[in-house]
């Protein structure tokens, strides 16, 4: 979902600790306008409030705290993750491009799952929500949304898309530990550039967009089955963790 916003006559201000809700405000979700709403409690890093408001039937709660359907997805990822206290910038894109790309491929990578499934080791399939991930090497702060096959012993074949804050127009797909894109999806390519779209051309970029990286998937997904078997998959059987030139 794009995060919208709407004008307020006047910036919100803190009384006592409760946040003053600007005079007309209504709810924010689509159709709805109920001006029995609440602040979205989300605040970042840097101190910067959300700023948007929902009425009881559209606010999510998170923790018994209110927030907006956005930012519930982000703090319950957040709370979810080992490393506490990392607020991303409310304008930083990286946690909703990484769900968006997910919900988008996320048929097509089933789909995928369950052609390659060993189901005489009981794999099974896991799709995991947005979660939060830090990496200590590089300090990165990421978000992903992953696809795994696990049987008892644990994972065995792990697809992830994947947005870092510091970079968050660019989607990694990784299978394993191999990165195989690092890539500007088009539409987000065309925002940037502030370059307007006919919708036949918007459809058609997208549509090769995601046609290629579930190609590139599908293949890499099929070169790991075949070293899994034993079978020739080919140069890949030999150095199977070389990563790519993007590593
Ligand atoms: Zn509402
Ligand atoms: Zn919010």
């Amino acid at each position: 979902m794009r995060h919208k916003r709407r004008a307020v006559a006047a910036r919100s201000s803190f009384a006592e600790g409760v946040l003053a809700i600007p005079a007309g405000t209504t709810c924010l979700a689509v159709g709805c306008s109920s001006a029995d709403v609440t602040a979205c409690h989300y605040v970042d890093g840097r101190g910067r409030r959300c700023e948007t408001y929902w009425c009881p039937e559209h606010v999510r709660s998170v923790a018994s705290q209110p927030y907006c359907p956005r930012h519930a997805g982000i703090v319950m990822a957040l709370n979810l993750s080992a490393r506490k206290g990392h607020r991303p910038d409310i304008d930083n894109r990286a946690p909703s491009l990484a769900n968006w790309i997910g919900n988008d491929m996320d048929l097509g990578l089933r789909k995928i799952l369950r052609e390659v499934l060993d189901r005489h080791d009981a794999e099974t399939i896991v799709v995991e929500p947005i979660c939060y991930v830090f990496r200590a090497g590089n300090r990165e702060h990421a978000w992903e949304r992953t696809w795994t096959l696990a049987n008892h012993a644990g994972i065995t074949l792990r697809i992830s898309i994947g947005v870092v804050e510091s970079a968050d127009a660019v989607v990694r797909v990784r299978v394993g530990e191999r990165t195989l894109e690092e890539v500007v999806p088009p539409w987000v390519e065309h925002h940037r550039r502030r370059e307007g779209l006919d919708p036949h051309t918007d459809l058609q970029e997208r549509r090769e967009f995601y046609i290629h990286l579930f190609d590139v998937i599908g293949e890499a997904v099929g070169q790991q089955r075949c070293r899994r078997l034993g079978l020739d998959g080919g140069p890949t059987d030999i150095y199977p963790d070389i990563p790519s030139a993007s590593d």
